[in-house]
């Protein structure tokens, strides 16, 4: 993809990133050996919360795998959220419009360059 060199986001690279984020999505389901379909049929089968806790604990890499899938994919439905209100290379911390070529490496970010690099620094401060 190459990108117009404006800050603004074109309508045809809105449709870009959308295509990639919902092609990560696909990807999360097919590895977990699930579709969408399958997902749902799943959640309405076992509607009782405890039941599905035990399924879930058949085996804890399965779950832990699950868990990291699940926040990625939360990131992703939210990033598809913000791309639809128009505010998806808006980082959070400054509103300043995060590089598409960034965009394009870490399409789930939700900040630009610098304030991801501000927040890394503040959590090696915090841990050391
Ligand atoms: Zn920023």
């Amino acid at each position: 993809m190459k990108f117009s060199s404006s800050e603004e986001l074109k309508p045809e690279e809105v449709e870009y990133f959308k295509n990639k984020l919902e092609e990560m999505q696909r990807q999360i389901y097919d590895e977990s050996g699930e579709t969408v379909e399958q997902m749902k049929k799943r959640n309405k089968e076992f509607p009782d919360p405890g039941d599905r806790a035990h399924l879930e604990s058949e085996s804890i890499t399965t779950l832990r795998i699950r868990d990291r899938e699940r926040k990625l994919l939360k990131k992703i439905q939210e990033a598809l959220q913000r791309l639809e209100e128009g505010e998806y290379n808006v980082c959070e911390e400054c509103e300043e419009l995060i590089r598409k070529e960034r965009l394009d490496a870490r399409p789930v970010t939700t900040l630009c360059f610098n304030c991801k690099e501000k927040e890394e620094q503040m959590e090696k401060t915090q841990h050391s």
